[in-house]
């Protein structure tokens, strides 16, 4: 005000005029010499202010607190971009990214050497090669630590880059927010959100897709980006084909760049992990303890890492060594019947013999009767899809019989599951399944 009214002084200026463009003009923030001044008006009206009202300004503010700054006038909008910017460039470099999901940490095993490569090209040169990146695979393979990789990469390569990870319930769950506001802003917020920027990330993906409010919007989303050449990386777990309620329209655009895909880590890259993740943390765990949570926690490199940290932290606790005595206490709850029981002809005799009332020497036995000849090629049939046994050791499993006569047989139930006119077999073989492989 003090320094307003020794410019409206000095330069002899009618209420009117002072009340039109200089009594709303409000300091924003003053930083390195400047004095950023906000103008509530249009751009005309910036225009004119510049003009007439800069130099009286400056030299006003210069006499008044004896510092010489230079004056730069805003508009409101452009103040509000300018905030925003700073907020994503912080949000970018910390929330949403977990410091520890590098390249670096990441481990290359047959099952993602796909994954990776494509992840390490986009990061290299986003926007200019695979777009959208699409990376799929089942829970715990690595999905969300591949794209915070990317993100630091091409944070690191440009700090200035926008970044913008989200998962896909932040999306959703925005997007319905502003839905919800009902108004222009908050949408047109939501927009400059995910549509200003130069990556976006979004996490599990198939999570959009569940609405269709939010994959119209999505899908809108996608086009301004793509359009622009700005990277799109992608995570779900399924491919876009599995993906039943996704438009085809969406579809289709989720196939234009790359698709990759992570499997199960095999026993050698399980057992690199570990070894890496004990680097990392700083602990030395006998290669005996490795080998065992190697061996018998397959599924999911969550777990896996999960299974380590827990004998670490039992240790720790109950201040013992870390050997293989304690691995197996601690993991015996982890290490489900399932993945350490092998399933063998035996077992799959006795369950068989059980489930039709009948003895495993029935099974066995040459009596030809089809009540006793049936549940014979059940077992043929199942000593297939469980285990490794061939043909001529399955037939000398069941009382010496010919190779040619357990193809018969399996191909007997194969028909008859087939048959659309004769369930029976079927339900059979679904049960005596569940029986012999219990889902988890
Ligand atoms: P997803 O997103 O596919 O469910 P995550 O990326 O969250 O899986 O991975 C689960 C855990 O396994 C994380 O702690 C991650 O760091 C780790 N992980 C996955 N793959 C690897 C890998 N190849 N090398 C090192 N750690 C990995
Ligand atoms: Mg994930």
């Amino acid at each position: 005000t003090e320094i307003l009214n020794r410019v409206k002084e000095e330069h002899d200026i009618l209420d009117v005029s002072f009340e039109t463009w200089l009594a709303p003009l409000k300091v924003y923030k003053v930083e390195d010499n400047i004095v950023t001044i906000l103008v509530p008006s249009q751009q005309v009206g910036l225009d004119y202010v510049s003009k007439k009202y800069k130099l009286p300004l400056k030299v006003a503010i210069a006499e008044i607190t004896g510092t010489n700054y230079e004056i730069e006038l805003l508009l409101p909008e452009e103040i509000e971009r300018r905030q925003k910017t700073e907020e994503d460039i912080i949000t970018s470099s910390n929330a949403g990214l977990n410091p520890k999901y590098t390249f670096d940490t990441f481990v290359v095993g047959s099952n993602n050497k796909f994954a990776h490569a494509a992840s390490l090209a986009v990061a290299e040169s986003p926007g200019e090669i695979y777009n959208p990146l699409f990376i799929y695979g089942g829970v715990g393979l690595g999905k969300t630590h591949l794209m915070h990789s990317i993100a630091h990469f091409i944070l690191h390569n440009n700090p200035k880059s926008r970044i913008l990870y989200a998962t896909s319930e932040e999306f959703t769950n925005e997007l319905i927010e502003a839905i919800r506001n009902g108004n222009n802003t908050a949408m047109s917020k939501f927009r400059e959100k995910y549509r200003n920027i130069d990556v976006l990330l979004i996490d599990d993906v198939q999570f959009i897709i569940g609405k269709e409010s939010t994959q119209e919007e999505f899908f809108h989303t996608f086009n301004t980006l793509h359009g622009a050449k700005k990277q799109i990386i992608l995570s779900s777990d399924r491919p876009p084909k599995d993906m039943d309620i996704l438009e085809d329209r969406i579809r289709s655009r989720f196939e234009w760049g790359l698709l990759a895909d992570i499997q199960s880590p095999d026993y050698e890259t399980r057992m690199a992990i570990l070894r890496k993740k004990e680097e990392l943390d700083g602990y030395n765990v006998g290669e005996d303890v490795i080998d065992y949570i190697a061996t018998n926690i397959k599924s999911n490199i969550r777990e896996l890492e999960g299974s380590l940290n827990k004998i670490i932290a039992y240790a720790n606790l109950e201040k013992r060594e870390i050997n293989l005595a304690l691995a197996e206490q601690v993991l015996k709850d982890m290490i489900s019947p399932n993945e350490k029981k092998v399933i063998t002809p035996e077992f799959i005799i006795n369950t068989v013999a059980e489930h039709f009332n009948l003895s495993p020497s029935d099974i066995i036995g040459s009596k030809r009767s089809s009540k006793i000849a049936h549940p014979r090629q059940i077992v043929m049939y199942l000593c297939r899809e469980f285990t490794g046994t061939n043909l001529v050791q399955i037939g000398q499993l069941l009382g010496k019989r010919d190779h040619t006569t357990i193809m018969y047989g399996i191909d007997k139930i194969e028909a008859e599951i087939n048959n659309p006119s004769n369930t029976v077999t079927e339900e059979e073989i679904d049960i005596l399944k569940k029986k012999i492989n219990p889902p988890k």
